[in-house]
């Protein structure tokens, strides 16, 4: 497979696209992005790197990040996580609360926000807060790095996250202070890395659990139940369309990456800052499309 050429071809094809979407503007740093932007690498589970485009420019991760304190509630707890925390899709917004209450505090799943919170929960009962940082920056090959400004914007703007978590530990699905527990969210939302970085730290996803240096992060069981809980619940209320039309696992965050995965083969990370109406990468998500249509091979 000539994934250069692929990556180059999907680079003109998106180019079109990079003006439509919307920048996220809660917060000064991500309001300030430039909107036309565009980059993407792709990892094989051998080692072999493409990009094209910006791939190196390092932007807000945001929920990408979710996919850390889901690997380690799972590592430390293992199924009694899905005690605290559902995993099917929501069909609702990242960061609503509608449902929360009707569920009765057990958030649908762990990638939208209030599930996101239950495992960070989990982490920080049963591991140093340091945890979560050196996790990322181990299956990295380097130390992961927090914007300040971005993550002291989130904590400033972060109304409704706050109300998430009080709900939740109103619930008693949140042991640990809700403070901490949203000081350590803000920071992993602010975590900053590029599209090579990000298809380099999440390449145990598609290599059964085994990192891009060889050393094993989870079980291979655990990295193909994160990958179906990616496919059904990654990109919130757009999990349908984006099985329909990509076929791979993938997570979003509204800094506008994607990191998506073909298990077996390759880790793809994409970015562009540019949104669609559901907080998911306009350009990203048909860069993703052209690259399952245009290799043709998905998980379908
Ligand atoms: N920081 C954002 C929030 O909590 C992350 C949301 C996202 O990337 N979908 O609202």
């Amino acid at each position: 497979m000539n994934y250069q050429q692929v990556l180059e071809e999907i680079a003109v094809e998106v180019a079109p696209l990079l003006s439509k979407g919307r920048v996220v503007d809660y917060v000064p740093p991500l309001a300030r992005v430039p909107l036309e932007q565009f980059g993407m690498a792709l990892r094989t589970v051998d080692g072999r790197v493409f990009t094209v485009g910006a791939s190196g420019q390092r932007f807000s991760v945001q929920s990408i990040a979710k996919l850390v304190p889901l690997t380690l509630a799972m590592k430390l707890h293992g199924d009694a996580v899905w005690e605290r925390v559902g995993r099917e899709p929501s069909g609702s917004a990242f960061n609503s609360l509608i449902q929360l209450e009707l569920e009765h505090g057990i958030p649908r799943n762990p990638f939208i926000n209030g599930g996101a919170l239950v495992t960070l929960d989990l982490t920080l009962a049963a591991a140093p807060r340091t945890a979560i940082a050196e996790f990322f920056s181990q299956a990295l090959g380097a130390a992961v790095q927090v914007e300040r400004e971005v993550a002291d914007g989130e904590a400033r703007t972060g109304h409704r996250n706050r109300a998430l978590a009080h709900f939740l530990k109103s619930f008693d699905n949140l042991r640990n202070d809700a403070d901490a527990v949203l000081d350590a969210y803000f920071e992993l939302c602010a975590t900053s890395l590029s599209c090579e970085e990000l298809a380099r730290a999440f390449s145990y996803l598609a290599n059964g659990g085994v990192g891009a240096d060889g050393t094993v992060l989870t079980t291979a069981r655990q990295a193909k139940r994160i990958n179906a809980v990616m496919l059904t619940c990654g990109v919130y209320d757009e999990a349908g369309d984006y099985a329909y039309r990509v076929g791979l696992p993938a997570k979003s965050g509204v800094g506008g990456g994607v990191v998506a995965v073909m298990p077996g083969q390759y880790t793809v990370a994409v970015w562009s800052p540019g949104l669609d109406a559901r907080g998911n990468s306009l350009a990203g998500t048909m860069a993703l499309e052209l690259l399952t249509t245009k290799t043709a091979v998905s998980v379908f």
